[in-house]
């Protein structure tokens, strides 16, 4: 029995799953706007309040019609004035209901707004404090989509359908207020004739909730898919490789499999919805009949039977409302319930608070450095030591896969160590504070962002407080070999990049690499350069012709070169051979020519193929 309790609450809690975030929005919405939200609620209850009271004026009609009709037909004076009364208030309260639903939809419409700007902000300044390693997370990911997707309509659909409920639950409330001078039986007829079907949609609704988080894997996949098919980014390959077909079988595949779910269920859902209506139509209309025959019977005047006849009809019109909001409030808490699990992802804090190392001349070491991405079996780093000092350039090879690009995450604190530590300036990266440190070091990697801004700030970026300096950008994109096709532009460095915008350009691969290079010689204040393979697109001589440039201005950094090309790479002061997460071989060209190892063996090949 004891261990029956926890069980039961937490079915309780499951159950009512779908009203679980209510509070939550209502917060949300109030943090909003709270002028618009509390006009709202007061609007929200007077529309429910007012139908019962139209109701009771409509008797109050009927009622005094019926004495006026008995006063005329005794002869007497019919009092006129007191019916026109009547009317004229029910008047005034149908338009006061009216007024009340406008003034709904205007707060509704503007909270809508405003609540969309305030949670996708809410969602990108949570973005702007979380690791590399959250986004790579697939699970991580597919929440931060979903909660930004939706982020427009869902909570106030949540607010809204939350205020339906209590709307009509105030009327159903007052309507039965006005039932009780019929009768007590009569109350407990309208809601216990509405409560099975409230608790079956309640619980569908709920089981619907459940469904939908234990399917997120399958759904994940069927939109990846969409998103392959649908891009122009992708479109390029899917047709080349005729993918189109296998790709689009499979999407219909798993489409099929979410689809039995959901039959299934919302054949359960409306199997018992009908039942269950119509065991409560059928209690209305019993009601219904024993209304007529009071009335018949002289129990109840006319005008008392018009209302409670308005008032059943309205009633099982409320009960069918709030059938519906609860239906709809599942998908909002789904929303809700994803938007809530990525605001609240811990982010994993990077303590330090350091400007400045103790041996600013230290440059940066790595001891005995391991680092396994998060859910990989094998190590990307292992056990590697190396030292980088100030006015060195280093080159780093390797095959792909062997470690390399890692390396450089782990150097800028993209991804804390597993093992060992790096120290820059002799301090230990972590007790670094993580902005000051990204502000010492710069790297291009060979992924960099395509930015659909102008050319000029393509190149900015890579410092940011010189993001319109147009005279530092025309000094970068000279470096960077930019300066030429950049000046043969329409607008020069004012012109749009990428095809979002009106008249966008887009650049070949090459030429995106050249900006990408001006963007590292844009960033004047670093101390530690990086290029990781960010000149693959281009000719081996001008890739040589830029990293030499790149190092005779850099002579007091640190400056590191990954490339496949040995033609550039044995300019450096040291090299480094990567392998499987090791350095194999190190030292200057001269050195690993001479050791005859991995180093000399690939040299040799290449330099076969240039001859
Ligand atoms: P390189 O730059 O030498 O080509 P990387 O450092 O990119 O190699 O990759 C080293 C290893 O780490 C590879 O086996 C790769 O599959 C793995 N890896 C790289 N990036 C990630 C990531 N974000 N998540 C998981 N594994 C990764």
């Amino acid at each position: 029995m004891l261990r029956d309790s926890p069980n039961s609450s937490v079915q309780l809690d499951s159950y009512l799953g779908v009203f679980r975030y209510g509070r939550r929005a209502i917060e949300l919405v109030w943090s909003t706007d709270q002028r618009l939200t509390v006009a709202l609620a007061v609007l929200t209850l007077t529309a429910g309040v007012l139908p019962a009271g139209i109701a009771y004026v409509g008797k109050l009609i009927v009622d005094s019609v019926v004495a006026a009709i008995a006063v005329s037909s005794a002869g007497g004076a019919p009092d006129y004035a007191g019916v026109m009364w009547f009317v004229a208030i029910e008047g005034l309260l149908v338009a006061g209901m009216a007024a009340t639903q406008r003034g709904i939809g205007y707060c509704q419409t503007l909270l809508r707004v405003l609540l969309s700007q305030s949670v996708n902000t809410l969602i990108l300044e949570k973005a702007l404090t979380l690791e590399l390693a959250q986004f790579e997370d697939s699970e991580f990911y597919d929440k931060l989509n979903r909660a930004r997707q939706e982020a427009s309509s869902r909570p106030l659909s949540l607010v809204t359908r939350t205020f339906n409920l209590l709307q009509h639950g105030i009327s159903l409330a007052s309507y039965a207020t006005l039932l009780l001078q019929f009768s007590g039986w009569a109350v407990l007829v309208l809601i216990a004739a509405g409560l099975p079907a409230f608790i079956a949609e309640t619980y569908f609704s709920g089981e619907r909730f459940r469904m939908f988080r234990h399917r997120s894997a399958e759904r994940r996949k069927l939109l990846y898919l969409e998103m392959v098919l649908a891009r122009e980014d992708h479109a390029k390959e899917i047709k080349l490789f005729q993918l189109g077909t296998e790709l689009l079988r499979r999407y219909k595949k798993i489409f099929q499999a979410l689809f039995e779910d959901e039959r299934r269920l919302t054949r359960r859902q409306d199997g018992w919805g009908l039942v269950l209506g119509l065991i409560s139509n059928a209690a209305f209309y019993g009601a219904y009949a024993w209304i007529a025959v009071a009335t018949i019977q002289g129990t109840i005047s006319l005008g008392q039977m018009t209302m409670y006849l308005v008032v059943f009809k309205q009633g099982q019109s409320s009960v069918s409302a709030m059938l519906g909001a609860i239906g709809g409030l599942y998908e909002d808490n789904l929303y809700l319930s994803n938007l809530y699990e990525y605001l609240e992802q811990p982010t994993l804090a990077w303590a330090g608070a350091s400007a400045h190392g103790p041996e600013p001349s230290a440059g940066v070491v790595f001891e005995h450095v391991s680092f396994t991405y998060p859910g990989a079996s094998r190590p990307a780093v292992r056990d590697l030591s190396l030292t980088l000092t100030p006015g060195q350039s280093v080159g780093v090879v390797g095959r792909n896969g062997s470690g390399k690009t890692t390396l450089i995450k782990l150097l800028a604190g993209l991804y804390p160590v597993d093992e060992g530590r790096i120290l820059y300036e002799g301090r230990n990266l972590e007790d670094w504070d993580a902005e000051l440190l990204r502000k010492r070091i710069g790297i291009i990697f060979q992924d960099f962002n395509r930015y659909q801004l102008e050319v000029g700030e393509n190149i900015g970026v890579g410092d940011e407080p010189r993001l319109h300096d147009a005279a530092g950008w025309a000094e970068a994109a000279q470096l960077g070999q930019a300066a030429n096709f950049i000046e043969k532009l329409p607008e020069g460095y004012h012109t749009q990049l990428g095809r979002w915008f009106h008249q966008g350009q887009e650049l070949s691969g090459g030429e995106w690499q050249r900006i990408a290079l001006s963007r590292a010689f844009m960033r004047q204040g670093a101390e530690i350069l990086v290029l990781d393979e960010p000149t693959a697109a281009m000719d081996a001589e001008t890739e040589a012709d830029v990293f030499e440039h790149f190092q005779s201005l850099t002579q007091a950094k640190i400056v590191v070169l990954i490339s496949h090309r040995f033609s550039t790479v044995r300019q450096a002061d040291l090299i480094v051979v990567m392998d499987q997460g090791q350095i194999i071989e190190r030292g200057s060209h001269e050195e690993l020519v001479a050791l005859g190892g991995q180093y000399a063996r690939l040299f040799e090949l290449q330099a076969r193929g240039y001859r």
